[in-house]
């Protein structure tokens, strides 16, 4: 049985939930909302048919959803890049997963009325959001939500530490926690994408989850 206050928390985070699929539908988006993982999962797999290839960038709320599995299981070629590849193998993948079916991803940040922050160190997850001929998915946890769009790209660097800490990186924002807007050669904040709207003629839906997902 449910814990009364976490109950609470549920029905704060379904509110939640809600206003920002109302302000993403107003926005021209397809959006829907998921208590949990598992309903976001099984909202992806209705989007997905059978069959079809998928491009997964650098996420981790997709694998955390279990959609990588899932999606082979659903007959998908899934093309993705977080696995041994030389360098010169990178530039391929990148453009397997850009020129995918579905490009399958999450979000660094989200405001309440539904604008889309990312920040990428090599730009290849940002120009695919930009433009593609394909459909994009994006699964997006509520910790991501901000109140701003100032708050959103903060909140999107905060996403940076653990990020370079995975990939044995060295940025000053790993000694501290928190983003020091360096100049660091090793600096993985290069491009900034803020998605007002779809761009022309993508389409584009939102799965807002009632659940911390991702960094
Ligand atoms: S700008 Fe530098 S310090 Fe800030 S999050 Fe990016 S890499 Fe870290």
């Amino acid at each position: 049985m449910t814990h009364p206050l976490e109950e609470a928390r549920t029905k704060a985070n379904e509110k939640l939930g809600n206003t920002l699929v109302e302000a993403l539908k107003k926005k021209e988006y397809q959006a829907v909302y998921a208590p949990d993982r598992e309903k976001a999962l099984e909202e992806v797999l209705k989007l997905i048919p059978k069959g079809a290839s998928v491009g997964v960038p650098g996420t981790v709320t997709i694998r955390q959803i279990g959609a990588m599995e899932a999606l082979a299981e659903h007959g998908c070629t899934v093309h993705h890049h977080w696995k041994q590849l030389t360098p010169e193998q990178k530039p391929q993948v990148f453009m397997d997963e850009y020129g995918a079916d579905y490009f399958l991803t999450s979000a660094n940040a989200i405001t309440r009325d539904g604008i889309i922050v990312n920040i990428d160190g090599t730009g290849n997850r940002v120009s695919a959001m930009a433009w593609g001929d394909n459909t994009m998915i994006f699964v997006i946890g509520l910790n991501k939500v901000a109140g701003t769009l100032e708050e959103a790209i903060n909140r999107a660097r905060s996403a940076t530490p653990p990020n370079v800490i995975r990939l044995g990186g060295d940025t000053p924002c790993i000694q501290t926690g928190y983003c020091l807007d360096c100049q660091s050669p090793a600096r993985v904040c290069r491009a900034m994408l803020i998605l007002e709207r779809p761009t022309f003629g993508r389409k584009v839906h939102v799965i807002i989850v009632g659940e911390n997902l991702g960094y």
